[in-house]
């Protein structure tokens, strides 16, 4: 409620919210308010629109949790073939035909592919429901780096493809949940490997920034400093600019990755997002098709933890 009586003194800005009334029955109230003028420019006052969204938030919280137990469930069976897969592949004495090891290998890559969209949105579930703590300490940025690395590197190096390091040693330990902050790796790392042809270049490379002009042009405006400036290079296909702002959003991908069928979900940047976000950190891009892209994202400094 505080919230409303603050800001309805500011009669700029247009703004919602949310509240609870607690009683016999909860009930969440969604509220959207905006200045109203004359045709002159004069302010008449201000326009509120309050609404019940009791039923549409147990709603979507029935479908997140829907969808997380159907994830959690696909895990089991998916660990089991896995697993047979494996065995099969380093069964020296299997009997298996060319073609059969040729059908072994799809089937082992597409296993993979599953078991990361099931992760990928287990995860999403759980950012939704407001449910992701993060389990921090401090570590050198390099230990993230080097844990992504260990399960993206055979992907790079199947596509024969050139991956650059730059991180210096002298950066300071981060406050993070490594496992996180390696999910965040990976995703960028395999995005850069499967949108650039074979034998192109991706560079990983890393810098503390102290001060907003030390940030690459046309970063966002609102970026915690100090910080580890972190950027994900690709020589790949680029991103149109008029997707550029929406390929965050869970789902989405660009019509070129589509037309080209690079697999694919459209939940990897929503959760880089709302990581890199949680540990109070911005991410970004710049992009040109056919140029390749670079992503950016920033880890605060914090000290004294
Ligand atoms: P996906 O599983 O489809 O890769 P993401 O959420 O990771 O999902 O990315 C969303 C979309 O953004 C992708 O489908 C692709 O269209 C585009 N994209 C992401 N990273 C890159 C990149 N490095 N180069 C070109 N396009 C990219």
């Amino acid at each position: 409620m505080n919230v409303l009586l603050n800001f309805s003194g500011d009669y700029a800005q247009s703004a919602s919210y949310e509240f609870e009334i607690s009683g016999t029955t909860r009930r969440v109230v969604r509220w959207y308010s905006e200045p109203v003028h004359t045709y002159s420019g004069a302010l008449l006052g201000r326009l509120f629109v309050f609404r019940d969204a009791t039923h549409e938030l147990a709603l979507d919280r029935t479908k997140t949790e829907f969808v997380s137990l159907v994830a959690h469930e696909l895990g089991t069976p998916l660990a089991a073939i896995k697993n047979a897969v494996e065995m099969l592949q380093d069964d020296p004495s299997s009997l298996l035909s060319e073609d059969g090891r040729q059908y072994v290998q799809i089937i082992a890559q597409r296993v993979e592919s599953l078991e990361a969209l099931v992760k990928d949105i287990i995860a999403l579930t759980r950012i939704e429901a407001g449910r992701i703590e993060l389990r921090r300490a401090y570590h050198p940025l390099s230990a993230a780096l080097n844990e992504a690395l260990n399960s993206v590197r055979s992907i790079i190096q199947a596509r024969k493809q050139q991956l650059i390091l730059e991180i210096p040693d002298n950066l300071p330990a981060l406050w993070i949940d490594r496992n996180r902050i390696a999910q965040v790796f990976t995703n960028l790392l395999t995005n850069a490997s499967k949108y650039t042809h074979d034998g192109g270049t991706l560079l990983v490379r890393a810098a503390r920034v102290d001060r907003a002009e030390d940030l690459p042009e046309n970063s966002p405006a609102d970026v915690r400093l100090p910080a580890v400036l972190v950027m994900v290079q690709d020589t790949g296909i680029g991103i149109a600019p008029e997707e550029q702002a929406r390929i965050f959003e869970r789902f989405y991908r660009t019509e070129d990755a589509r037309k080209r069928r690079i697999q694919g979900s459209g939940l990897g940047l929503t959760i880089v997002e709302s990581f890199v976000t949680l540990h109070g950190g911005k991410v970004w891009l710049r992009s040109a098709p056919l140029q390749g892209s670079s992503f950016f994202f920033t880890l605060p400094i914090v000290e004294g933890q």
